[in-house]
């Protein structure tokens, strides 16, 4: 089993980049399909889905376009706790289809907050792709989550768009945190 220190903190590989390209060549696929007579608007959230994004897009031979955004948290009076404030929103979302790129759903409160904003500016439809889902660490259903690249348990994971403590984006497998 390959393992690797990132700050301290002992991982194992968890998936392995041929593993994680064969699936996202299936996605680029469907979405090829899906949106054959349409021009769909890509959103990434940065910084995670920047790998996902860069491979998958290049599954992709319709027409498209593709563009990039991210969500700043800062701890704030609302219900949550934490305040969501997504900068550098697209400025063409009216009327077009957005496919939303995301690199992991955790509890699914980002996601929510973003498709909330990206719904009130109207565009003709909404759905996300998510490399990787928590099911079980799921708080917030989330109907558009139509392509989801691996169901993972809820275990810390980095490598391959997603960090810890900031390292680690660049690895090209995932790993997850080993206990202790
Ligand atoms: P949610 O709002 O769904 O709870 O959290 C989503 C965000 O939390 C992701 O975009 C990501 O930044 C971060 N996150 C959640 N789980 C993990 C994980 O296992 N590893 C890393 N590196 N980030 C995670």
């Amino acid at each position: 089993m390959q393992k690797i220190k990132i700050a301290e903190k002992q991982f194992e590989i968890f998936l392995e980049n041929e593993t994680i390209n064969k699936r996202i060549r299936l996605i680029g696929v469907q979405l090829n399909l899906a949106y054959e007579d349409k021009c769909p608007l890509f959103i990434g959230i940065l910084n995670g889905s920047f790998l996902f994004m860069a491979d998958l897009i290049k599954e992709i031979t319709i027409p498209c376009e593709v563009a990039f955004m991210r969500v700043a948290s800062y701890d704030g009076a609302s219900s949550s706790g934490q305040v969501k404030e997504l900068i550098g929103l697209p400025p063409n979302i009216s009327g077009r289809d957005i496919i939303v790129i995301e690199d992991i759903v955790d509890t699914g409160l980002t996601l929510t907050h973003i498709l909330k904003t990206i719904k009130a500016l109207k565009p003709a439809s909404v759905k996300v792709a998510s490399l990787l889902l928590k099911p079980s660490a799921l708080k917030y259903q989330i109907e558009d989550l139509e392509y989801v690249g691996f169901e993972i348990p809820n275990e810390f994971v980095v490598g391959y768009g997603l960090d810890y403590n900031g390292l680690g984006r660049n690895l090209i497998d995932i790993y997850s945190a080993t206990e202790g």
